[in-house]
Parts: structure tokens; C-alpha cells; sequence
């Protein structure tokens, strides 16, 4: 569901947005990886093409779509074992609150798919917080003839024509462009990061991920996190006007 209304995380006049992923990034498992894994054809041929998509070879939305394909368990399982096994990263909670106390808009940029983003967050964050967030992501659709709910029964819908199935930098390109406008940062941890890596003033890659690499070979400025303690501690720094940007993206360290 997104707001009526042009870029609407304007509309509260805030003075930051905080743009973020979603799997792996406010959850510790990332639900796709889980489906595929555990669901699917297994780690090993995710990590491949993870690792053909960060090294350019091939499109996120190639790889994704293959690993999507490979799962043919009925979606209401999926979002059964899901919610059994994807915890919250245990700083989101407060975060959250947060960002609502400073009136800090979070927009969710994801490359899964809208129903399970909801139904994990309603589920870990809470049903009334969930529906403040603007939720924009992939989605999924029957096969023909099939339900959602059949055996191999459904398939990813995706956001946009991109390589990416969601380009991520159309929802934060409209708000850059602004002559005055909002500190604008990014949280993420891997290749469905790629599209808004380089979109926004601040990057924050989660320590030990794909996204880390990534941004050092491409020389994109960024800082690591652990928790979301960690970023609530920097976007409150550069918020406050205590420290820049800049300063800010001390990569690794
Ligand atoms: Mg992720």
C-alpha cells in the first residue's frame, strides 16, 4: 500500500528519512534466502548466483526470479514457516519508536514480496506501527490456473521493467532531486541493495554482508552496522548537526 499524494514521506516535514531495507536488514534472516534454502534448491546454488550478481555477471532480477521459481511449497506455508523462523534485529523495535518521537519517516525498499513483509512486521513490530510505514517492494501473483496457496501455485510480481525486478532509486531519486530537502539515508545488507547504494547522503551496510564488499570495490562511501542501535546512535549524531555525512561513512571502522 503506498500514501495518496506525491512523495509522501514529505508530508510530515521532517527533517530526515530514513530509507531501509527490509530482509536481512530490519529482520536477521532474510526470508527469500530462508524460501530458497530451506524451501528451494538450496544454499549452495543461492550463494552462486548471489555472488554472479554482485559480480555483474548476471541481473538480480534473473537470479532472484530462479530462486523464487525454485521454491513450489503454497505461499501460506511459506508465510507460516517464515514467521516461525525470521526474528526482528532486537534494536528495530526501539528505532522505530524513535524515528516516530523525531518524526523521522521509515520507508521500506524491498526486493521480496509485499504480503510477507507485512505479515512479518505486523508480526514482530506490531499491526498499528505497520500501517505508519510506507511499504514499497516486489510482489506475488498466481500462476495461470493456479492459487497462491497451490502447489506451485505462485510467482514474484515485480515492481518495475529494471534488472533489478525493484530499482530501488526510483523512490529515492524524486526526494534527491529536491533543491531543499530532507538528510536522506539508506540502510541495506545485500545484492537488492545495489540499485540504492549510491542514492542517498548516507549508506549503512550491515558488518560481514555482500553490500560491505560490494561498496568497497566500487568505492561507494558507507559505515557498517551491527544493530540498529549502532544507526540510531549516527543518524541522531548527524541529525542533531554533531557530526556531517561525511564524517559519518567511515566504512569498515
Ligand atoms: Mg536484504
Amino acid at each position: 500500500m503506498s500514501l495518496p499524494g506525491p512523495l509522501p514521506a514529505l508530508r510530515s516535514q521532517p527533517k530526515a528519512i530514513f530509507f531501509t531495507d527490509f530482509d536481512g536488514t530490519i529482520t536477521l534472516q532474510d526470508s527469500n534466502d530462508f524460501m530458497t534454502d530451506n524451501l528451494g534448491f538450496g544454499v549452495e546454488m543461492r550463494r552462486k548466483g548471489n555472488k554472479d550478481t554482485l559480480d555483474g555477471r548476471r541481473t538480480f532480477r534473473e537470479t532472484f526470479q530462479e530462486m523464487m521459481d525454485s521454491v513450489k511449497t503454497p505461499f501460506d506455508v511459506c508465510v507460516e514457516k517464515l514467521l516461525e523462523n525470521v526474528q526482528l534485529d532486537p534494536a528495530f523495535k526501539e528505532f522505530q519508536l524513535w524515528c516516530k518521537a523525531n518524526n523521522i519517516p521509515i520507508v521500506v525498499l524491498s526486493g521480496g514480496m509485499q504480503p510477507i513483509i507485512r505479515a512479518l512486521l505486523s508480526h514482530l513490530v506490531g499491526e498499528a506501527e505497520v500501517l505508519d510505514m510506507q511499504i514499497v517492494s516486489n510482489d506475488v501473483r498466481p500462476r495461470p490456473g493456479k492459487s497462491i496457496n497451490d502447489e506451485d501455485g505462485w510467482d514474484i510480481k515485480f515492481h518495475d521493467d529494471s534488472e533489478h525486478g525493484h530499482d530501488k532509486s526510483l523512490e529515492i531519486r524524486p526526494y534527491a532531486a529536491l533543491a531543499e530537502r530532507p538528510i536522506m539515508f539508506y540502510a541495506g545488507d545485500g545484492v537488492s541493495d545495489l540499485s540504492a547504494a549510491k542514492e542517498t547522503d548516507l549508506l549503512f551496510a550491515k558488518a560481514g554482508r555482500d553490500l560491505v564488499v560490494y561498496c568497497e570495490k566500487e568505492k561507494i562511501p558507507f559505515t557498517v552496522f551491527h544493530d540498529f542501535s549502532d544507526i540510531q546512535k549516527v543518524v541522531a549524531d548527524v541529525v542533531d548537526g554533531k557530526i556531517s555525512v561525511q564524517e559519518a561513512a567511515t566504512g569498515r571502522n
